[in-house]
């Protein structure tokens, strides 16, 4: 993911490049403002006692308090979760939230902890980052393998420690405990909203567009299931032990009652009879799921997925990026090459972070919405984004990603100027009569 990091900076710099941003922007985009490493001490179950690496990076917070996921991962690094704290300030800005961008994680294999280890870890990553978060300050959310239980017990533990209830500290909490309706399928919806736009851009008919989706956990889940019902036809889903194909195409919602029976795609294939029954199932590797001839490749699993190794392989005449990274630098440029369109992670997913900035207004207000008017204005921002961002990459002949960060960063790039940069001081040095 270092690598990941030069690479995302090597495309930044051209980014600059492109606004003509002043030197301030690039040296306050260079680095993250806040890095913190802690060491989180767990009582596991047997008695022994298991300490596990934590962080919590803020990248920019020009723009607001800082937003960003926690993953739960045995591969988290420092590193990593840097490289994510910058594209979600990227992302917050593309969306036009008031946030900058943050991100964190736990090196750790939460499958293998039971409830309570995985309980007593979350509490202890709070008391890890206590005081650096808060509502004004830095909202965390869930990620990779964390979910609204886990925020929910993130939200106590720093409600104990500062001895007050401040909902609007951490988002994506379970909806007893002050989330928002709407918020477990924002990132699917946000993201069929974006295909909607480009479908309609591309005069593409839902019914003769076909879908593979890789990755069925809380994002691909729900963007396949609402597309389906949206109407177009999911021709091949996987997770991480393998996948299905059906030409005429998988009912997601079908499928996901019977993973939770059998908790895995494959089993499920051979030992259920009634789905076997529906459809004529076809099992499928994830290679060669990402190298289907479909009209639509959405990426719901984890990054670097397209890379030099298979760009060239990919048949799918668009690729839409739910995952956060899942096509790397050079897989990128060889999809460019090939005039594949890929619609941009910073775009596509962030329909996640506009419902969590629904559900930190909601907690600070003390108002909860129905579920109706978050879908509404969830779509309202999906859509009005998605039209800024293809007429940039119109009016600038240039891809979609170039143009979605371009968006954001003018955005960014606004708010520094804004506070001063160094063509201002220098001006107002000159101005000024002070001897
Ligand atoms: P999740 O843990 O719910 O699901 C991940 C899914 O990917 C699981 O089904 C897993 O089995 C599958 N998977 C893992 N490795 C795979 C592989 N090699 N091939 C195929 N499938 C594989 O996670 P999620 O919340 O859905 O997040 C998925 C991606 O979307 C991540 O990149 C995350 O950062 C991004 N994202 C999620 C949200 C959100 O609100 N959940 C918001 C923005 C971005």
């Amino acid at each position: 993911m270092s690598e990941q990091r030069t690479q995302t900076q090597s495309f930044l710099d051209e980014v600059f490049d492109q606004l003509d941003v002043s030197d301030d922007v690039r040296t306050r985009l260079a680095q993250p403002k806040l890095a913190l490493t802690v060491n989180i001490p767990v009582r596991m179950d047997d008695g022994t006692l298991q300490v596990f690496k934590g962080f919590r990076v803020q990248f920019d917070d020009t723009r607001g308090p800082t937003k960003g996921g926690v993953r739960f991962h045995p591969r988290v690094t420092l590193e990593e979760v840097t490289a994510l704290s910058f594209w979600m300030t990227v992302k917050c800005a593309v969306a036009g939230l008031p946030f900058g961008g943050a991100k964190g994680g736990v090196a750790v294999d939460p499958k293998r902890l039971s409830r309570l280890e995985l309980e007593r870890l979350s509490r202890g990553y709070i008391r890890g980052i206590a005081d650096i978060i808060g509502p004004k300050r830095d909202i965390p959310a869930p990620d990779v393998y964390t979910n609204a239980t886990i925020m929910g017990w993130m939200t106590d533990e720093y409600y104990q420690i500062r001895r007050q209830q401040t909902p609007g500290v951490i988002t994506g909490k379970p909806v007893h405990l002050g989330g928002s309706l709407g918020r477990t399928s924002a990132t699917g919806r946000g993201a069929l909203h974006l295909l909607q736009q480009w479908a309609q851009r591309q005069g593409l008919q839902p019914k003769r567009t076909r879908i593979a989706v890789q990755g069925f956990g809380n994002a691909g889940y729900h963007f396949a299931r609402l597309a389906h019902e949206a109407g177009f036809r999911i021709v091949a889903l996987s997770d991480s032990r393998g996948g299905i194909y059906a030409e005429d195409g998988l009912d997601p919602a079908l499928i996901m009652r019977h993973k939770l029976n059998r908790r895995e795609l494959k089993a499920m294939l051979y030992c259920d009879a009634s789905v076997c029954e529906e459809a004529d199932h076809k099992e499928i590797s994830n290679a060669e799921l990402l190298e289907l001839d479909v009209e639509v490749l959405a990426l719901a699993a984890l990054e670097d997925q397209i890379t030099a190794d298979n760009a060239e392989r990919i048949h799918a005449d668009q690729v839409l990026e739910i995952a956060n990274g899942p096509v790397d630098a050079a897989g990128d440029r060889i999809l460019a090459q090939r005039d594949i369109p890929v619609l941009p992670d910073v775009l596509v997913n962030a329909g996640g972070v506009v419902v969590s900035h629904f559900e930190w207004v909601q907690n600070r207000a003390g108002e909860y919405w129905d579920e109706a008017r978050v879908n509404d204005r969830l779509k309202s921002v999906m859509e009005g984004e998605a039209k800024r961002v293809f007429a940039l990459a119109d009016e600038q002949n240039c891809t979609l990603r170039s143009a979605a960060y371009r968006h954001g960063v003018a955005r960014i790039a606004g708010a520094i100027h804004d506070q001063g940069t160094r063509e201002y001081f220098q001006g107002a040095i000159e101005g000024t009569n002070v001897e």
